[in-house]
């Protein structure tokens, strides 16, 4: 019987407020402690990148499988205001693809304590949402963009959506949204050569450019690590036409951000390259993940879950959430495990994990 069903039927707060002697962390057997939520609100996306899925698309999620507006706003309401989750990143998918986004993003906004909200996006259809989705209270977006040419762009996502996700970063950095990052994955042979010119486009863009290593979270279970780009490789690659030095205030500030920063030298600007594979940073993770269907991942990789959606369904309160949640967090592993000659890639994809 699942754990929800043997506690006592306690009935839902509502309301915004932390709860007095309630306040609870998301703590794991290692002392790490999750405060940053990053909830998937669609496994659907418009685009098809090649490393993230097969051409047709996947089987998504059925729609009476996904959480409503209203039960995504209880769990993370639960996380806010119970758990001590600070940033609430929304992702997917695509979560421009969410309707009610604007609305969501209002509700997560009045919380209190008011979380920090980001968005993670391929920016497609951004332009026309941008200065309400700041207005509802977003302030950090990442963009995902992998190359300036049309037909790489077309090669990668199998979709000619460059100029729409250009305005898309444009419009972001109009409304106001800070920072505006753009994430970048490249692949051998196919966009790697490009990472010097993105660099000086993000410079003279004015926004935050971050190289991602292409990890295992592919739905055709492609990848190969002796394809990938690595972190060396692609600060070799930025060194040869740029002069970088490490960042000297990383060491200090860099907590538990992914992205190793670099100075382009002569300027005061920083790149971050993120060496999820070859030098993972789970000791310092703080991120705890909940997918459009309501399981909590305690990892990108994970392989088990733990659901909240039925205790969600069958009325359980905010404070049984609460627990749900202490102990699915409490259990997570010490890393990733990707150079373990165990791994197995996670069943879900990227697509349905939330990046
Ligand atoms: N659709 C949104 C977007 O494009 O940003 C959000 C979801 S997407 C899964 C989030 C991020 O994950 C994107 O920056 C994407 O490039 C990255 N990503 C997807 N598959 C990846 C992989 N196998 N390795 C590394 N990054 C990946």
């Amino acid at each position: 019987m699942s754990t929800f069903l043997a506690m006592p039927a306690l009935r839902s707060h509502g309301g915004a407020a932390t709860v007095p002697g309630t306040q609870r962390r998301l703590e794991d057997s290692f002392g790490r402690v999750a405060t940053d939520l990053r909830v998937s609100l669609t496994d659907r996306c418009n685009l098809r990148c090649t490393y993230c899925m097969p051409a047709e698309g996947l089987d998504w999620m059925p729609g009476d499988e996904i959480l409503t507006d209203d039960e995504m706003l209880q769990l993370i309401r639960v996380a806010v205001t119970r758990l001590g989750v600070t940033t609430v990143r929304l992702t997917g998918g695509e979560p421009l693809l969410r309707k009610n986004l604007e609305q969501l993003v209002a509700e997560i906004s009045a919380l209190e304590p008011a979380p920090a909200i980001a968005l993670t996006t391929n920016g497609i259809g951004l332009a026309a949402r941008a200065e309400r989705l700041a207005a509802a209270g977003l302030k950090r977006i990442n963009v995902s963009l992998d190359t300036l040419d049309p037909a790489t762009f077309k090669q990668i996502t199998r979709r000619s959506r460059l100029a729409d996700v250009l305005d898309g970063i444009s419009a972001a950095r109009q409304a106001g949204l800070d920072p505006v990052k753009i994430n970048t994955v490249l692949m051998r042979g196919l966009n790697d050569h490009e990472a010097p010119d993105l660099l000086r486009w993000a410079m003279a863009e004015g926004v935050q450019l971050r190289f991602i290593e292409q990890m295992p979270l592919d739905a055709q279970h492609a990848w190969q690590r002796s394809e990938m780009v690595t972190a060396a490789q692609i600060r070799e690659s930025l060194g040869r036409h740029v002069a970088l030095v490490e960042d000297p205030l990383d060491a200090q500030t860099r907590g538990s951000a992914p992205a190793e920063l670099f100075r382009v030298v002569g300027s005061d600007y920083a790149v971050g390259i993120i060496a999820a594979v070859t030098k993972p940073f789970c000791g310092n993770c703080d991120r705890v993940r909940l997918t459009a269907d309501g399981q909590v991942r305690n990892c990108l990789f994970a392989r088990a879950e733990s659901d909240l959606r039925t205790p969600l369904r069958a009325g359980a309160s905010d404070e049984v959430l609460a627990d749900l949640w202490v102990t699915a967090v409490a259990g997570s592993r010490a890393g990733h495990g990707i150079d373990d000659p165990t791994f197995l890639q996670p069943d879900r994809p990227m697509s349905a994990i939330g990046g």
